[in-house]
């Protein structure tokens, strides 16, 4: 089957594979100890591929905090500010109704610790509401935390509109781009965001890695605290061994997200209008706006066929999700398509599909073939 769930996560890059191969299997050395050439490889590969990763964000190496994915940088970013909020008395933080879980049970423990959460709703369009931003803000709002693109609907989300609203205002602002670092790059370059939470394998690097990049105000990062201690590496905000090939890896596919994104981004809008007109044929509804959508991602509903059956019966020519990798194995109904506002039966029925560059064609007509059998119910 062709594999159209690029979203939960992407194939690994050749050459990001054969990166980390080379930093398993022979320049194996620790990256603390450049006291010998193993040790010194090491170091010179992981700063290296620092600055790498910080170049799709506009931001330098020292900005670069590697983590083992977005989920940790979430966690990071919100429970880091924790000492922070409770030390100033700035105990409020506003999110959005269609964030990941990782950034909503984060935040969502900070409300045990005496921390209120106030969250954004979405509109029809798949954006979260930024004019209902101004009237949440308080002087003591320590942290406001939005995402950069939705991961189940691929709508890309108003960043420069809450720059706009931030403008002034002291709260921290962090972005969680797993599903935009490395593909739409406008937006990370904004001088109003502190902190941003990358991953690697959504841009065809290997899994369990990412970054959490901070940008300087006044002079100083983000006061977060560590969530770990130990060894003081990753400037004591994620101790630990540095995992070089994973960071070789990652700066490798960074590297080549900034070389090619303009020739991605056109594979990717071609195949976008093969899926479109199928979609077209079988009469299906697209969720969110099309215009705001990144091209390798349309969510959609199926009226009458409920998204599981449809994803099995697709299984052996194509291979899909009925909603996020994170939450598919608790099949409840996509709180993201909820908050939009469509009915519980449209949201029972919805899919997606999500590519890549090098995502080979699929067999369309037999893809119709099976939908249109399911429909008439045979
Ligand atoms: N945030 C969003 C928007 C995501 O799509 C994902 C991945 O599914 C994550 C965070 C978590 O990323 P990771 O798998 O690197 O922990």
């Amino acid at each position: 089957p062709v594999y159209l769930d690029c979203s939960a996560t992407t194939p690994v890059e050749p050459s990001a594979a054969a990166v980390a191969a080379k930093f398993t299997e022979k320049d194996y050395g620790n990256a603390a100890s450049p006291v010998h050439d193993y040790g010194l490889f090491a170091r010179t590969a992981a700063d290296h591929a620092r600055k790498l990763v910080g170049q799709p964000a506009g931001a330098g190496a020292d900005s670069v905090v590697f983590t083992g994915g977005a989920t940790e940088s979430n966690n990071l970013a919100i429970l880091g500010l924790a000492e922070e909020g409770t030390r100033t008395g700035r105990r409020h933080i506003i999110t959005t109704a269609i964030e990941h879980k990782s950034v909503l049970e984060p935040a969502a423990a900070m409300e045990r610790f005496g921390f209120r959460v106030d969250h954004l709703p979405a509109g029809a369009d798949g954006r979260f509401d930024v004019n209902r931003l101004a009237e949440l803000l308080r002087p003591d709002t320590l942290l406001v935390s939005t995402m950069h693109v939705n991961n189940e609907t691929g709508i890309i989300q108003p960043l420069k509109e809450t720059a706009e609203v931030l403008a002034g205002h002291e709260a921290y602002w962090h972005v969680d781009s797993a599903q935009g670092y490395g593909k739409e790059f406008t937006m990370l370059t904004d001088g109003r965001i502190d902190m941003i939470s990358v991953s690697g394998h959504k841009i065809y690097a290997p899994k369990g890695i990412g970054a959490l990049i901070m940008r300087r105000r006044d002079g100083r990062f983000p006061p977060l605290m560590p969530l770990m201690y130990g060894g003081g590496q990753e400037q004591g905000l994620r101790p630990g061994t540095l995992p070089v090939q994973l960071i070789a890896a990652f700066g490798e596919a960074a590297k080549l997200a900034m070389r090619d994104g303009e020739s991605r981004r056109q594979k990717c809008i071609e195949y976008r209008r093969a899926v479109l007109s199928v979609l077209g044929e079988l009469g299906a509804q697209q969720n969110g706006d099309e215009r705001l959508c990144m091209p390798h991602t349309v969510n959609f509903s199926l009226k009458g066929i409920k998204a599981e059956t449809a994803v099995r019966a697709l299984k052996s020519v194509i291979a899909v999700s009925g909603t996020s990798a994170c939450t598919s194995h608790n099949p409840m109904p996509s709180y993201v398509l909820g908050a939009m506002g469509l009915s519980a039966e449209r949201v029972e029925c919805s899919l997606r599909f999500s590519w890549c560059h090098m995502t080979p064609d699929a067999d369309w007509e037999r893809v119709k073939d099976i939908i249109r059998k399911l429909r008439s119910g045979i």
